[in-house]
């Protein structure tokens, strides 16, 4: 019976035949519009793009596509991330010990100053009335390390009388009497061990931010200016390159499943964790080489207004021997619109995912010839990271409240609950002398002619958006940033550009009195004697 349908319906069978074919040839339908720049994925990094792109070009065309019904929910969104403007006043897996006893700081500096054009960057965003209040987004919440045993309180002692040497690290406060940790830190003193030694550093400007709340108002604005689209439930499937240079981006509407594509001059990926699978389906030789293994986290959180009122910092502490930088334990406070939270992480979790919201596939569909020796080779060389997530899938409930004590003491399960963060894909790339590497940081990939730019991995993420996506304009936008406007315009939204502020008293005093006002944090004003004041 079957087979006679089939066979009375050839015309049927022949379209069905042409679809099956052209989804398989993998050629593009024909582009139904032209846009000068295509932005995908609706996270933090592409919001700071077309915000830059906009204000300095404020004729270019942007279609942007995002696969979710809102823009800033996967890595971005409040919760999926821990919210620290990473700063390194408080990250100690930014100043390592060398071999001699050393500290090296020269990462905590670049981490600083980066963080610093962020600021900038968002600081115009509300004297331009794109944000109308700052405190939506970024809020004072002292930076901590908290450290304990000879061994660690002999580092945190060096690390901090190296970072004394650099003026972008000033105000900061060293101790080891335990009644001044009380003060800065009451809940995480009592109970705690008489007999243990412990010592802490204290930054007052250090900062919450919710980058959730900050990529939706960065959208918000973008999609007001002319020549600006965002179009959600969108997924790019699909990029190619023309002849003439241009690219054809493959998108698929996920209400109606229709497929369209539009032509553009250039493509970034910020699609997260989504990036890899687009940068490999470019083609770019760049892109060869590049894996992803993905980590994902959990955090313990509570709500508990006794607990959240007696705890104000963000106290990082050491990761344990073995463990990848990223599971660094952390008690942080959040201010999450009106509401504020304690938050306690991350533990690892794994799955194949490469985003939250994404499919088991990605991990075994990202393997390709020019990955998988890569791939192999650096599982073979982090089996401590292979054991530090074994060992994380299987705590218990009370294991990870154990975990959550040595930070507080008196903690209790009761006003705790286990909440899913993002993923993160720590990027794997090939190495001529391992054969492979694990790599924690940011790679910007692009194309030798610029007209793609893709960003990998996730650290120190969010908070240096806006220099990552500087060096994204400086590579693919170089002709147009020699252009005065352009330049006038750029040292509008960070003037500090092209200088840097560490050991530069007068321009880092006056660079952090503009953003910080404006964003209404406190912040230290140096003296280059090795004094601070804070305003
Ligand atoms: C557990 C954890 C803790 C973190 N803590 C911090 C922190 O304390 N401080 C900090 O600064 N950073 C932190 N980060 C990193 C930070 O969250 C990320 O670096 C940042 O959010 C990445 O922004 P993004 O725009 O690149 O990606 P995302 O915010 O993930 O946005 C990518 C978007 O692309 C969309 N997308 C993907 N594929 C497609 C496609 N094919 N078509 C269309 N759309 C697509 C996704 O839906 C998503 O909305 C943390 C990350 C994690 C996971």
């Amino acid at each position: 019976m079957l087979r006679k349908t089939f066979i009375r319906k050839p015309r049927t069978l022949v379209l069905a035949f042409a679809l099956v074919l052209s989804s398989c040839s993998g050629s593009a339908p024909e582009a139904n519009k032209t846009v000068d720049v295509v932005l995908i994925g609706g996270g933090i990094m592409s919001g700071t793009l077309g915000t830059f792109i906009k204000e300095l070009g404020p004729t270019t065309s942007i279609e942007i596509y995002e696969r979710l019904a809102e823009v800033g929910e996967e890595s971005s969104q409040v919760l999926n991330n821990a919210g620290t403007g990473h700063s390194a006043f408080c990250e100690l897996n930014y100043t390592p010990e060398a071999a001699d006893g050393t500290i090296d700081t020269h990462k905590a500096v670049d981490i600083n100053e980066m963080f610093e054009i962020s600021k900038q960057f968002w600081a115009y965003q509300v004297t331009q009335g794109f944000i109308k209040d700052p405190k939506t987004f970024i809020n004072n919440v002292p930076h901590m390390s908290l450290v304990w045993g000879d061994k660690n309180v002999s580092y945190l002692k060096k690390r901090y009388e190296a970072l004394q040497k650099h003026t972008l690290f000033q105000g900061m406060e060293y101790s080891e009497d335990r009644e001044k940790l009380k003060s800065w830190i009451p809940i995480m003193m009592e109970g705690r061990d008489p007999n243990q030694k412990v010592a802490a550093t204290h930054m007052d400007m250090g900062t919450d931010v919710n980058f959730g709340s900050l990529t939706k108002q960065l959208f918000a604005n973008l999609t007001t200016k002319e020549g600006v689209k965002l179009n959600l439930k969108h997924e790019v499937q699909d990029l190619k390159k023309n002849d003439d240079g241009t690219w054809t981006v493959v998108v698929k509407d996920l209400n109606s499943g229709d497929k369209t594509a539009v032509k553009t001059k250039f493509v970034f990926v910020g699609a997260g964790g989504g990036a890899l699978k687009l940068l490999q389906k470019s083609g770019i030789p760049e892109a060869n080489g590049f894996g992803g293994f993905p980590v994902g986290g959990l955090w313990l959180v509570t709500y508990n207004k006794a607990l959240v009122a007696q705890h104000q910092a963000k106290v990082y502490g050491l990761a344990s021997v073995g463990s990848p930088p990223m599971s660094v334990p952390h008690l942080d406070t959040r201010v999450i619109g009106d509401k504020k939270a304690l938050l306690y992480g991350p533990f690892a979790t794994f799955s194949t995912k490469f985003l939250k919201h994404g499919s088991w596939w990605d991990l075994p569909g990202s393997l390709d010839m020019h990955n998988l020796m890569p791939m192999i080779y650096t599982g073979l060389h982090n089996l401590p990271l292979v054991q530090y997530l074994i060992g994380q899938l299987m705590l218990n409930e009370d294991e990870r409240l154990a975990a959550l004590k040595e930070y507080f003491p008196n903690a209790k399960l009761e006003d705790w609950k286990l909440e899913v963060a993002g993923q993160r894909v720590q990027i794997v790339k090939k190495d001529e002398k391992e054969g492979g590497i694990l790599q924690f940081g940011t790679e910007l990939v692009t194309s030798g002619d610029g007209t793609i730019a893709a960003l990998l991995g996730a650290s120190p993420g969010a908070s240096s958006a806006a220099p990552i996506i500087l060096k994204v304009l400086e590579k693919s936008f170089a002709k147009e940033l020699q252009n005065p406007e352009w330049q006038a315009k750029m040292k509008a939204i960070i003037p500090s550009y092209g200088t840097t502020l560490d050991n530069n008293v007068e321009v880092q005093n006056q660079v952090r009195e503009a953003s910080h006002k404006a964003l209404q944090l406190k912040y230290f004003a140096v003296d280059g004697q090795g004094n601070a004041t804070i305003k």
